[in-house]
């Protein structure tokens, strides 16, 4: 039995780094959202399995995320559909869904106290794009069975007072928890399952060439009919061609320090908002804090150095909160794909990648551990759903290089296309004052011919 407390922290015993050669049945390499996943659901079907974890559990970006849950992916829904059409993009959309239902129900499992849930999540426009906004509402209600609600402009600015944001999605089913203890409930569930989870034990090594794969750490060796590698970009030298699939970007946030009442008054919306340009992810916490990520490097630095570009970014969209004090600053390195889309599914027989889950890492890692384990379990092959999207070189350093241009590009490119946009819409406000002025002018030029003309015809009547 091993010794875990509610929020899966193992003692020391279970701590431990893997000292002695195993045989196992599944061997998972890294335990972050989708090695612990899938650890559990394989678990749960009956398999004896082990996570081999290079740091500790969570350490990589799934100890670090904020715990929003949303339907969909980092690739935006019209290039998904312009990549493999309606009934594809449907069916994945769906599936993105179930992940987040999943989450809620481990949640909720009853063999531990019940996680804090709060619901609804709001996808805010940098752009005026209200007329295209139906259009999505149809798509995503209709064709796709998506929960998801249209916002105006008004009922936008009456939650969040900034002129940056337009219109927005409300995905009354999208929700929030606290995203760390989530990860630990994972680790003690699969604990409980009869999972055994190994840190400071990187994978050095592998071979998955026979039909009982060879796997090498610094202390022991290990043999398993089947491997899922689950380390996202810091698979490194274990498999560096699959490494190179990925481009490393690192994400920084913050929690503000408390600020009273007036967040409420500028910010009224109680779930979390993320902007589809992809920059701004923020909620209010703990009452009158803000929890805020923004930047991107595809290089690793120091997360306090960036409590100054969150702060002037927090600024600069709600100006009437002034300069805020940042109390702590975090960041992880999430992994990008090519084709913004994750890398799920069956690389050869018995062999098993899940990663690339991005920005949106909770729903998508929850519905790859299901697909993986039911691929292991029952041959479903679901998971085929995702081979249209595959392992494509990110370009290695020089890669990195041009992430960082194409994000700062991209970044100025929507930052451009959101100064424009509210251009446009102060020219139409100016335009709106100067017709009115128009009308006025007008409407006093008449009031005085009809004066001067009703004078004439008294001094006609007085001659
Ligand atoms: C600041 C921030 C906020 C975020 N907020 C959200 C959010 O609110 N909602 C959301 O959906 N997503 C969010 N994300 C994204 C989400 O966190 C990630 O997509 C997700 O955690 C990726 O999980 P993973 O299991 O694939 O990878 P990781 O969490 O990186 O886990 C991989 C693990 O594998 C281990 N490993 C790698 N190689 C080896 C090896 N050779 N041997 C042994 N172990 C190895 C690593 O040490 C690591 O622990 C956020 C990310 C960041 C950085």
């Amino acid at each position: 039995m091993t010794l875990t407390d509610a929020n899966g922290n193992a003692s020391d015993t279970e701590r431990r780094r893997l000292g002695a050669d195993l045989d196992v049945e599944i061997c998972i390499v890294g335990a972050g959202l989708a090695g612990l996943t899938i650890a559990l659901e394989t678990a749960r079907a009956g398999y004896n399995v082990v996570v081999l974890e290079a740091r500790t559990i969570g350490w990589g970006a799934s100890g670090h995320q904020l715990g929003t849950v949303m339907p969909g992916y980092d690739l935006p829904i019209d290039d998904l559909l312009g990549r493999v059409g309606l009934a594809a993009t449907s069916e994945l959309w769906k599936l993105s869904q179930a992940g987040g239902d999943y989450i809620r129900r481990i949640a909720a499992d009853p063999a531990l106290p019940a996680l804090a849930v709060t619901d609804g999540t709001l996808e805010v426009s940098t752009v005026d794009v209200g007329d295209r906004l139906i259009a999505r509402m149809q798509l995503l209600n209709d064709d796709f069975g998506i929960d998801a609600e249209g916002w105006q402009l008004e009922r936008v600015r009456d939650v969040l007072r900034t002129r940056r944001y337009f219109h927005a999605v409300h995905y009354p089913r999208g929700f929030q928890l606290d995203g760390r203890a989530y990860l630990m409930r994972l680790a003690a569930l699969a604990r409980q399952a009869g999972v055994r989870i190994f840190e400071d034990t990187p994978v050095i090594g592998l071979d998955a060439s026979g039909i009982r794969k060879r796997i090498v750490t610094p202390s022991a060796k290990l043999r398993a009919a089947q491997v899922v590698l689950a380390g996202n970009v810091h698979l490194g030298t274990a498999v560096p061609r699959l490494a190179a699939t990925l481009l490393p970007v690192w994400r920084h946030a913050a929690i503000t320090a408390p600020l009273g009442e007036k967040l409420h008054q500028v910010i009224g919306f109680k779930g979390s908002v993320v902007d589809s340009d992809g920059i701004d992810h923020f909620r209010v916490v703990d009452g009158d804090r803000l929890m805020w990520v923004s930047p991107e490097t595809t290089w690793d630095a120091p997360a306090k150095r960036f409590a100054g570009p969150i702060r002037r970014r927090i600024r600069s969209i709600f100006p009437a909160l002034g300069t805020v004090a940042i109390e702590a600053t975090w960041g992880g390195a999430v992994g990008q794909t090519v084709h913004q889309m994750p890398q799920i599914g069956q690389l050869r027989k018995g062999l098993w990648i899940a990663s690339g889950f991005s920005r949106q890492g909770l729903n998508t890692s929850a519905m790859a551990g299901q697909l993986v384990a039911r691929g292991i379990d029952i041959n479903d092959d679901q998971w085929r759903l995702f081979s249209p999207f595959e392992l494509v070189w990110a370009g290695g350093p020089t890669g990195r290089v041009a992430g960082q241009v194409i994000g700062l590009w991209t970044r100025g490119r929507a930052a451009a296309a959101g100064a424009f946009a509210r251009y446009r819409e102060g020219a139409k406000v100016r335009e709106v004052k100067r017709a009115e002025k128009r009308e006025a002018a007008n409407r006093e030029i008449a009031r005085r011919v009809r004066l001067s003309k009703q004078s004439e015809r008294r001094d006609d009547q007085s001659v």
